[in-house]
């Protein structure tokens, strides 16, 4: 018979009590086997402490993961913040560099945006918004990127898609825009949205010449009258 060691668990009145067991043969002098020696040593207090180790240790992890998600998300509207885009956009650079594949930039801002929290109120502006970031998570594709680029400017970043191709997606959401309409003391309260689009490696090298091109071409959009699309025209 050899030694063996093991832990068991029994309830004893009521209570999980942990054993650490040895069981260990009894041999006369001439090596014959006369029994066994059990020792049951309490390890319960040992056992419970490394219970509530791991328990910590899960809350930490999940609190980091909490922390990381706050930063990368805009507390108002629950989309990707800034943060977020500078440390997504070098990796999809490089993504689309190693792929040769297009990235358009979609720039975004509502029109006269001020006259509605002047007439509505800011609560009503926040609502808005946060009408518009719903809009968003229903329309664009699983794989693209959209963020809150400043109060109420948006950045959608395409992927895999050239600037024809983004501004067919661009038309449907204006299209699809009167859906975001709130309603506020009886008053629907609409909202237009201008665009510039450019597209990576055709409109700048860098993510900051692109993101530059697709301003521009906002501004642009601003300037024709709003509620429209502007591609970026390296001619302009
Ligand atoms: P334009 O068509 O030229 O874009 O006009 P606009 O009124 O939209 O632009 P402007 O830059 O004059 O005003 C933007 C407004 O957006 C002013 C600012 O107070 C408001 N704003 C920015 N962030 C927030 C926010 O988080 N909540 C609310 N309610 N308003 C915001
Ligand atoms: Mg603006
Ligand atoms: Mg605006």
């Amino acid at each position: 018979m050899q030694q063996a060691q093991g832990e068991i668990s029994v309830v004893h009145n009521g209570k999980q009590v942990f054993y650490d067991v040895k069981i260990s043969p009894l041999r006369n002098r001439k090596g014959k086997l006369n029994g066994q020696i059990v020792i049951l040593r309490d390890i319960t207090q040992r056992v419970l402490a490394q219970v509530q180790v791991q328990e910590a240790l899960k809350n930490v992890q999940q609190l980091k993961e909490q922390l990381y998600k706050n930063s990368i998300h805009d507390a108002l509207t629950g989309m990707y913040n800034r943060r977020y885009l500078d440390e997504v956009l070098p990796r999809e650079i490089a993504n689309a560099e190693r792929s040769h594949s297009p990235i358009s930039f979609v720039m975004m801002d509502i029109d006269h945006f001020k006259t509605i929290n002047d007439t509505y109120g800011h609560a009503a502006g926040d609502m808005v918004l946060q009408k518009l970031s719903e809009f968003f998570k229903k329309h664009i594709r699983v794989g693209d990127l959209i963020f809150r680029y400043g109060g109420e400017e948006f950045l959608a970043l395409l992927i895999n898609t050239t600037i024809e191709s983004a501004l067919h997606f661009a038309e449907r959401w204006q299209q699809s825009l009167p859906e975001c309409c709130i309603n506020i003391d009886g008053k629907e309260i609409k909202i237009t949205i201008s665009m510039g689009i450019a597209e990576f490696k055709k409109h700048g090298i860098t993510s900051e010449e692109v993101l530059h091109a697709a301003d521009r071409a906002l501004y642009q959009a601003k300037s024709q009258g709003r509620n429209c699309i502007t591609l970026w025209d390296v001619d302009q």
